[in-house]
């Protein structure tokens, strides 16, 4: 088949799809009680896709007392953990076995490669259900060594009602991340998708209903973050609100909690990530490349992009040349073609946020080696060239802040030390890399980088084992790991007087 056919199949499948656009509340799909819609945009071409139902206040309601009926009833919390694994590893199954319906919907809601949604966002996701599914009956309590006249024991508890609310760039992985610690654990959930991507929480909520999770234990409402997203930050029947996005909505949640009900609030925000490359690195190539697929993998869309390229002077001009090259090969294309690199970005108004970006590197004084354009603009669509700025100074607008597109910052500095300085040298520590030959170099560098998640001689190294979350201003929390299961859970000490 060629690639054209190839191309073409995606697009008849993609034609037929058929797509939930209203709110499921209470285990079954609803329209907005006020009827409102929201048209979601591909940013493919342009073109509508579907009316979304847009919910608001009385919806969030609506959506939370589902949530909070299914929880008191323990319908899903009071279930044997056998019982409620053997329910999350069929939801796992399922979305394996709709693998090809799930990537479409992505790409055609967000515009990511349909090859990097199949080959990376169904299975992460698949994945991270299947783990803490396996977890369920796998995690004890524990005993404290009191004296022989008490028992105390310390378990843990679901905190009830928790809200997700989730952005754009992967909206099936997050809402993965925090869905399955947080059913795992016996929480009811309500999800707020960001609004340029409803598609797949929508069609995950329908289909974990039909893997036997009982009604209102997962709902989705769609709508505007400061309507839905707000409603959910602000109820007081909510007991935990865990956020991916930005550093700013982040904030918000804080004030919302101070101003409600003091829920809990776990955050995974922003990033202005260093990839530091040394002289004492000798594979320069290899270090371009992955500092390529750093900043350019999935548009630049990604809260760990590698946005600062920190190099040493002595390396700077072969390691520009051979990132330039790399870059070459992420070329945008239609998303579904199976052979693109490079996809579109979320919607027109990022997408000029991200060009604003290109035009304040160059008002800056930055030299834009290559890229900085619109493309494909016949297309309908949302698309950005691979860019890179050279000669830039950390104090720069573009390389203090995030830009979230595929426009890379190099900085250079005259070595190891300087370059933690710069590294660290941000509101922001979500991730951050180093390359060198050198083990006492990776060591000493990489104890002083402060980061969630570092990485030494590799970048974007990924397991759901490996927690994963920032410092600073990067977050509070951590997604993953068995420790992400502490973000759902109260800590309960329970003593007991024995004669
Ligand atoms: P965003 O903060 O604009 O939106 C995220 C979510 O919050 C959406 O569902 C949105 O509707 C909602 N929201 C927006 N305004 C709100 C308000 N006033 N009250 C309540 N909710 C509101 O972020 P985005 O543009 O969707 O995503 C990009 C951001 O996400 C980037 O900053 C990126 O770094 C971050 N991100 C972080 C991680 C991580 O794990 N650290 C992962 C992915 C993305």
């Amino acid at each position: 088949m060629t690639v054209s056919q190839e191309q073409d199949i995606w697009r008849q499948r993609a034609e037929a799809l058929c797509i939930r656009s209203q709110a499921f509340i209470g285990g079954r799909f609803t329209d907005a009680l006020d009827g409102r819609r929201f048209d979601c945009v591909s940013p493919i071409d342009g073109r509508v896709v579907a009316r979304v139902a847009e919910c608001s206040d009385a919806d969030v309601d609506r959506a939370v007392s589902a949530a909070r009926q299914a929880f008191d009833d323990r319908r899903w919390c009071g279930l044997a953990p056998a019982r409620r694994k053997a329910v999350l590893l069929a939801f796992a199954q399922s979305v394996e076995d709709h693998a090809e319906e799930l990537a479409l919907l992505e790409t055609i809601d967000m515009g990511k490669p349909i090859s990097d949604s199949l080959s990376v966002d169904v299975p992460a996701a698949a994945r991270c259900l299947r783990w803490y599914a396996e977890a369920v009956d796998k995690v004890y309590g524990e005993v404290a060594p009191t004296a022989d006249n008490v028992l105390a024991t310390i378990t843990r508890e679901p905190l009830g009602v928790v809200a997700v609310v989730v952005p754009w760039n992967f909206p099936m992985i997050m809402t993965a991340w925090k869905i399955a610690p947080a059913l795992a654990a016996g929480n009811s959930v309500v999800v707020k998708p960001a609004e340029q991507s409803p598609l797949t929480a929508l069609r995950l909520a329908e289909l974990a209903a039909e893997a036997g999770l009982p009604d209102g234990v997962l709902n989705v409402v769609p709508g505007f973050g400061p309507v839905a997203g707000r409603a959910l930050g602000l109820h007081g029947d909510v007991n935990g609100a865990f956020f991916t996005g930005s550093t700013e909505v982040g904030k918000l949640f804080l004030q919302y909690s101070g101003q409600s009900n003091m829920k809990r609030i776990g955050l995974e925000c922003g990033g202005k990530s260093a990839q530091i490359i040394l002289e004492s690195c000798s594979d320069l190539d290899t270090a371009a490349q992955a500092a390529a697929g750093a900043i350019f993998f999935n548009q630049g869309e990604m809260c760990t992009a590698g946005s600062r390229l920190v190099v040493q002077r002595s390396i700077h001009d072969k390691v520009m040349e051979r990132l330039v090259a790399h870059a070459s090969t992420y070329r945008p294309g239609d998303p579904l073609a199976p052979k693109t690199t490079m996809g579109a970005l979320v919607d027109e108004q990022h997408t000029r946020r991200v060009l604003e970006y290109v035009d304040i590197g160059r008002g800056e004084g930055a030299r834009l080696v290559t890229g900085g354009a619109r493309v494909r603009v016949d297309s309908g669509g949302c698309y950005v060239e691979p860019s890179i700025f050279d000669g830039v100074s950390n104090a720069m607008r573009i390389a203090r802040e995030e830009i979230f597109g595929p426009v890379l910052s190099v900085i250079t500095v005259a070595d190891a030390d300087e370059a933690v300085a710069v590294a660290n040298d941000s509101d922001y520590g979500l991730a951050a890399a180093v390359w060198s030959d050198d083990v006492n170099v990776l060591h000493q560098v990489t104890r002083r980088l402060k980061a969630g998640v570092v990485y030494a001689n590799c970048y974007d190294a990924d397991d759901i084992t490996v927690p994963f979350g920032g410092f600073k201003q990067s977050g509070i929390g951590r997604d993953k790991s068995l420790h992400a299961l502490e973000k759902y859970t109260e800590l309960k000490s329970t003593w007991l007087r024995l004669r």
